[in-house]
């Protein structure tokens, strides 16, 4: 599934690919039918992007990407073909590293404080999942030279009480979103929102936004 964007990367136009199924169940997803979407293969998608001049970008989304193991030779084609190369991911696929290298752009997404993912739905996180997603934050951080960490705001992941410790996660972060999910079940208000910004700007060195839908 695929379609052309000019404001998922910013100052590009975009081919965006949709990729299939996540490891997570995020209550406010906005993609559930790619839960279960067949997806077109990786060959067509390079005959679109080839034929259509106007393109100078891919933008992979989800589903959850890094679960995908014919990703990276995919990006890899992509890059040798002069585009840029934005990645949207959770962080929690197999295949993070070899994808994650091939991205010009990484936009992350952190669902809540390390401990809290123990209690998501869809995966059952174990410590040592944990300490692997930990590290792949701190991965992207040290190597990556644009990237953004996102915060969907819904309760109850994103807390003042979080804050300190999704705030000890990225407190190296050049650039941190908090993202409005407007129309999600128990979605926290833009003002809100503003004050866990305030908050959590104490506890990161680079930029701390709001995202308003
Ligand atoms: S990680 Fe993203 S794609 Fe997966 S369920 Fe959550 S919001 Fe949906």
């Amino acid at each position: 599934m695929s379609e052309i964007s000019t404001i998922d990367y910013p100052g590009y136009v975009a081919y965006m690919v949709f990729t299939e199924g996540c490891n997570l169940k995020c209550t406010y997803c906005q993609n559930p039918e790619l839960l279960t979407f067949r997806k077109m293969g990786f060959g067509k998608m390079l005959f679109e992007i080839r034929m259509n001049e106007l393109i100078d970008a891919v933008v992979v989304t989800g589903g959850e990407p890094t679960l995908q193991e014919n990703l990276p030779k995919f990006l890899r084609l992509i890059r040798r073909m002069g585009h840029k190369v934005k990645l949207d991911t959770n962080g929690l696929g197999q295949h993070f590293y070899d994808c994650a290298k091939e991205a010009d752009y990484i936009a992350m997404d952190i669902k809540t404080e390390p401990s809290g993912y123990r209690f998501l739905r869809g995966l059952g996180l174990t410590d040592e999942k944990i300490n692997s997603l930990i590290e792949r934050t701190k991965w992207v951080i040290d190597n990556k030279e644009e990237y953004e960490f996102r915060l969907t705001c819904v309760y109850p992941y994103i807390t003042n009480r979080a804050i300190p410790n999704i705030g000890a996660l990225l407190q190296d972060a050049k650039l941190v979103y908090l993202q409005e999910a407007r129309d999600a079940e128990r979605a926290i208000p833009p003002e809100t929102i503003e004050k866990l910004k305030e908050r959590l700007s104490k506890f990161i060195r680079g930029k701390v936004e709001v995202r308003l839908l």
